[in-house]
């Protein structure tokens, strides 16, 4: 799920010429502690393959996979989620395996 701030949810939704309360009515979910998600899997935004809104992506889309973010092992699960579909995660996971001797 990708997090959105309220700055974000301004940004794209003036980027895409929406009323505030339009975008988040198309796109937005509530988590249980008002954390705004984009409501959907995959991204809305993604299309062609390509992101829509690239310029105006979303801070946890610019940090993807986020292996440099402090905390890493607790994400593991969703980063092995992305395994077959990010070539980064695919990348760092069989380096890690030869470099731990994981064999
Ligand atoms: S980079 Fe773009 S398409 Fe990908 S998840 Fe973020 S907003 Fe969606």
């Amino acid at each position: 799920m990708i997090n959105v701030t309220e700055t974000e949810a301004n940004t794209v939704a003036t980027h895409l010429h929406m009323q505030r309360i339009d975008f988040d009515n198309t796109y937005i979910e509530k988590g249980n502690t008002d954390t705004l998600l984009i409501n959907s899997i995959p991204c809305p935004f993604l299309q062609q393959n390509q992101c829509s809104i690239y310029e105006q992506r979303f801070q946890g889309c610019k940090e993807f996979p986020g292996l440099h973010v402090p905390g890493f092992t607790k994400r593991t699960f969703t980063t092995f989620m992305h395994y077959n579909r990010c070539p980064i995660i695919f990348n760092v996971v069989e380096y890690l395996k030869v470099a731990l001797n994981f064999f």
